[in-house]
């Protein structure tokens, strides 16, 4: 059984800020930024994409709502929420979850960085729309 669903199951401790017959949110052990919480089902999905349409909804809709909650409790000054999908963009864990990494400071310790542009718009256009 993967570490999520073991959590769920209350096999190995955590720190729950939500839950209900559905979802589960606890603070994330790294605390990457203060606050650092991921949100998950409690129907064990591989990742994100593998979730039906009308699941992956009500997730993000909570995300929403405890996003707001955490960076007004936590007086952060906004944040950043994340999904990483596979081990190529970093998913460690398979088991959906989203963070929500409440960011205070410009200086603090999570940067990204989008490079310059050097595709073809309408080539990557005709890929997805075709
Ligand atoms: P990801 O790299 O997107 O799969 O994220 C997995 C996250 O799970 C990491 O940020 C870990 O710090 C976090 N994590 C791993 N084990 C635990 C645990 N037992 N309790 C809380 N968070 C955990
Ligand atoms: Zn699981």
């Amino acid at each position: 059984m993967c570490i999520f669903c073991e959590i769920i199951k209350g096999n190995i401790p955590s720190s729950k800020i939500y839950e209900d017959d559905n979802y589960l949110a606890i603070l994330d052990i790294s605390q990457t930024t203060y606050g650092h919480t991921l949100v998950m089902p409690k129907k064990h999905y591989d990742n994100f994409l593998q979730m039906p349409e009308n699941e992956a909804g009500e997730l993000m809709s909570l995300v929403n709502t405890l996003a707001n909650k955490i960076v007004s409790k936590l007086d952060a000054k906004g944040c950043n929420i994340l999904i990483n999908t596979n081990e190529v963009a970093g998913q460690s864990v398979l088991h959906t979850h989203v963070h929500i990494i409440p960011r205070y400071d410009l200086n603090d310790t999570v940067s990204f960085s989008f490079k310059e542009n050097k595709f073809d718009l309408n080539e990557i256009l005709n890929k997805i729309n075709n």
